[in-house]
């Protein structure tokens, strides 16, 4: 059975970041026999131009049934004064609830030729490697009742932190199969101290991992303890599993752990389909950064590494992601450098296709 990709370039420097990883994709089918089916469609503006909408039908149907999305970037000043219902990024929401993506996964990785882009101190950052998996669908953002009322005389906003035993679950599940495809350890982060949803994630959590995961490694920590923990001693994480509110904010900290946003990958994963892989959707972290499109400033790097999570948790190669993401290593070590890299001691100008040659010849150099 062929390993099928739906690639997904969109708007501003998407497309420019997606054609270097076409070119490594190309790589790993002529050099190391991984054949993809990949077919290529339009999301965002891109597909807003041709089909009057973010996201076409036969689009989204074809996501439904690949076993993994890669996505650029959408949206950009053309759009912006569309209509709600049309904007580019409402394609992307589109995909990741029709999906129902409820995992979240940031990486926070920081290569050691990047340490001291980190606010933190290089011993404390360099070499890290930690996964924080966020629950995406529920909780606080999604809770009924919600809104602002009226009571004795004055406004009172309302929103509800809610979470089933089954929204848990999957959760949990996801973060303890990518702990054994990683350092097979997960921390746990809620606030059972305080809050009864707290109480419930933490024995649902216990629960999934005594009965079918007892030998990853597993440990409850307080969320405010936790954002404490990642500041001070991040490397002593493996991956950190959380909810909607308490990731929203913890991966931010940990993204910022590592320096620039043309280096963050994610993927967002959904349930099993039929062949036992999670639905997915890998994108880099930034956005279609319409201040440099079409000037070859953009930095490739985010969205290669999201195609290395692809390997890792779609394709079981988890053998190439790590060569791929020791080939990236190789050339920031070597001091190439795209424009948003450069404020880093010395180092070598490149463009967007330039990284992409760099990272070629590393692989290349790998075999
Ligand atoms: P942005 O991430 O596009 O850009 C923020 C800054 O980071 C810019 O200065 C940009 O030049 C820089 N930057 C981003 N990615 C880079 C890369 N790979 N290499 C070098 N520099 C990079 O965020 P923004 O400017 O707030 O938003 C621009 C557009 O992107 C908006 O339309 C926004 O709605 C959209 N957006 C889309 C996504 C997505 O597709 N997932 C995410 C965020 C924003």
């Amino acid at each position: 059975m062929t390993d099928t990709l739906l690639i997904l370039p969109g708007d501003g420097i998407g497309p420019e970041v997606m054609a270097e990883v076409s070119r490594i994709i190309d790589w790993f089918g002529d050099k190391r026999g991984l054949k993809f089916d990949v077919s290529e469609d339009l999301v965002g503006g891109a597909a807003y131009d041709v089909h009057g909408v973010p996201l076409a039908d036969a689009t989204m149907a074809k996501a439904q049934e690949v076993d993994a999305v890669l996505l650029g970037a959408v949206g950009g000043p053309k759009y912006d004064n569309l209509d709600f219902s049309v904007k580019p990024e409402r394609g992307l929401l589109r995909l990741r609830k029709e999906m129902d993506l409820f995992a979240n996964l940031r990486p926070a990785q920081c290569f050691d030729a990047l340490a001291d882009f980190s606010s933190l101190k290089r011993d404390v950052v360099a070499g890290l490697d930690i996964m924080i998996v966020r629950e995406l669908t529920s909780g606080i953002y999604f809770g009924e009742p919600r809104g602002i009322i009226e009571e004795n005389g004055e406004r009172v906003g309302i929103n509800t932190q809610r979470y089933t035993e089954s929204e848990i679950d999957r959760v949990a599940r996801s973060a303890f199969e990518l702990a054994r495809k990683r350092g097979n350890k997960v921390c746990s982060m809620e606030k059972a101290n305080v809050m009864e949803s707290g109480i419930l994630w933490r024995e649902v959590v216990q629960r999934v991992h005594d009965a079918d995961y007892p030998d990853v490694e597993l440990s409850h920590m307080y969320a405010d303890a936790g954002g404490m923990q990642l500041c001070r001693w991040p490397k002593q994480f493996d991956v950190i599993v959380t909810d909607n509110l308490f990731g929203d904010l913890l991966s931010d900290v940990a993204a910022m752990l590592t320096g620039s946003l043309g280096m963050l990958p994610s993927a967002s994963l959904g349930a099993p389909m039929a062949n036992g892989r999670p639905k997915a959707l890998y994108e880099p972290v930034h956005g279609s950064a319409p201040d440099i499109a079409g000037q070859g400033k953009a930095n490739p790097i985010a969205c290669i590494l999201s195609f290395a999570m692809a390997l890792r948790y779609s394709f079981d190669q988890g053998d190439e992601a790590t060569r791929l993401e020791k080939a990236v290593e190789k050339v920031l070590a070597d001091g190439v450098r795209t424009a948003d890299l450069m404020q880093a001691e010395g180092g070598t100008p490149v463009t967007t296709a330039g990284m992409g040659d760099a990272i070629l010849a590393a692989l290349e150099a790998s075999l």
